[in-house]
């Protein structure tokens, strides 16, 4: 872990933060009476954000398990970690490969405070945790932690869950996520969920300004725009759908696709 500083004085217990309302929504505890304040009003304007936050984790866990079963990755690059939620990915993906490699990236001071509960490797594989933004690809593809744990001579999942709509156009979108997947080998995975509108535009769009209000504005997007993302790539089945869609569980069968404001897909780089 880089702790160039005390994570804890980083820490704004006056604002609400996405991890924190991710965290309080999923039903955990790591979070401050103002995240709490937030997700019950995000929950006010539309009642099914906790089914389509536990979609979201769910499809990381369907994603990820797929990609160590059945497409043999053993090295992941998973940014936008959030808080630990157990199952993390390296818990999914150890399980069918105990040696596998993972290293979290998350830019919230209290997911680093919390980054411990990350760093529970199996004795054969590793995870590391980096402290960085999303939006300075350098600093995750420059971190020791990066160059250490993951090999470039073999194929590499990227995970990008639950976090692209916190990233807008204006960020240059597309150009953060090929500059992640640029130094990846042929033969790696791209797997990213897409926050959309299109299901429940009108409860949505209130959630989304509820975010927007306390100082985290967010960029939803059309079917469309979340396969952009994929050009280039090789989509598997079954191509970019609502996340519950997604290689289901036989649990997923009764959402409603009106609840679920997220789109996922995995593909292939060649
Ligand atoms: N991937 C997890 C958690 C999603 S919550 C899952 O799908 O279950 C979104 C996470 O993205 C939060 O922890 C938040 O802190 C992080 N995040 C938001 N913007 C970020 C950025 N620009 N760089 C890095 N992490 C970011």
């Amino acid at each position: 872990m880089t702790q160039q500083e005390n994570p804890v004085r980083r820490i704004n217990t006056g604002e609400a933060h996405s991890a924190r309302v991710y965290d309080y929504i999923l039903g955990g505890k790591d979070n401050y009476p103002v995240d709490k304040e937030a997700g019950d009003a995000m929950c006010r304007e539309w009642q099914a954000l906790p089914v389509h936050m536990r979609a979201n984790r769910e499809f990381m866990h369907r994603a990820a398990r797929y990609l160590a079963r059945e497409e043999g990755i053993r090295q992941f690059l998973d940014i936008g970690t959030g808080l630990p939620t157990s199952p993390n990915v390296h818990e999914v993906v150890q399980e069918v490969r105990p040696d596998a490699s993972i290293v979290y990236v998350d830019n919230d001071p209290i997911v680093l405070a919390h980054a411990r509960a990350l760093l529970t490797s199996s004795p054969e594989g590793r995870t590391a945790y980096v402290d960085a933004d999303m939006r300075d690809p350098d600093a995750i593809l420059g971190s020791p932690q990066f160059q250490e744990l993951l090999d470039l001579r073999e194929p590499v999942g990227l995970l990008i869950i639950g976090i692209l709509h916190f990233i807008l156009d204006t960020d240059d979108d597309h150009g953060l996520v090929q500059r992640l997947l640029d130094p990846l080998p042929a033969g790696s995975f791209l797997a990213m969920t897409i926050g959309t509108a299109d299901f429940a535009p009108q409860e949505v769009g209130r959630v989304a300004a509820e975010y927007a209000r306390r100082g985290m504005p967010m960029q939803l997007r059309t079917q469309a725009e979340a396969e952009a993302f994929f050009d280039g790539l090789d989509l598997v089945e079954p191509g970019v759908t609502q996340v519950h869609h997604w290689r289901p569980d036989a649990d997923q069968d009764d959402i409603d696709d009106r609840d679920i404001a997220m789109y996922g897909g995995v593909a292939r780089k060649n």
